[in-house]
């Protein structure tokens, strides 16, 4: 599989992709307004960013992004124990809904109940940007495991191919 690096690199490139693409007439008449003005992309590349480092499906092995979290990578820790790698929190459904939903539990919750803020007020297009920035973080990852994979299943019988071919000559 790709490590912490090249799935930083790949999102990184993603989200600047994302963001060109949105001076395009194409994304901008399918996009609405709201969500093209400076504070909801800045919302939104930030949720990109910061899931690629912090919520990564790879939070199922002892990585990067699970070492990030500090003394509350325990939060993650048992589903190392109960999913094998590239499981669960791999699927592009269980895998952000899960995610997304154990910072809610553990972290957003605990701090709005300890602050009593009150998170009503924040208004919609913000949690849509953050959630949407966060999710695509995560399908990316996906993806660009399932890519690598596939390629290097390829190279691996070519590389067989070669070898035998190579061997039936000599
Ligand atoms: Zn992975």
């Amino acid at each position: 599989m790709p490590n912490g690096k090249t799935h930083v690199k790949i999102n990184i490139t993603l989200l600047l992709g994302i963001l060109l693409s949105l001076h395009t007439n194409f994304m901008k008449s399918y996009i609405p307004a709201e969500y093209t003005e400076f504070d909801t992309i800045a919302i939104f590349s930030f949720a990109l960013i910061f899931g690629t480092y912090y919520l990564s499906p790879d939070l199922d092995i002892k990585s990067e992004p699970f070492k990030r979290w500090g003394i509350l990578k325990y939060i993650w820790w048992p589903y190392q124990k109960i999913f094998k790698h590239r499981g669960k929190l791999h699927h592009p459904l269980s895998g952000p809904i899960i995610i997304i939903s154990t910072v809610g539990l553990f972290i957003i919750v605990p701090v709005v109940k300890l602050f009593n803020l009150d998170i009503t007020n924040i208004p919609t297009k913000y949690l849509i940007s953050l959630l949407t920035g966060i999710v695509i973080s995560i399908e990316a990852h996906i993806l660009t495991d399932v890519i690598y994979t596939k390629v290097k299943r390829k190279s691996t019988k070519l590389k067989k191919k070669l070898k035998n071919i190579c061997t039936l000559k000599s």
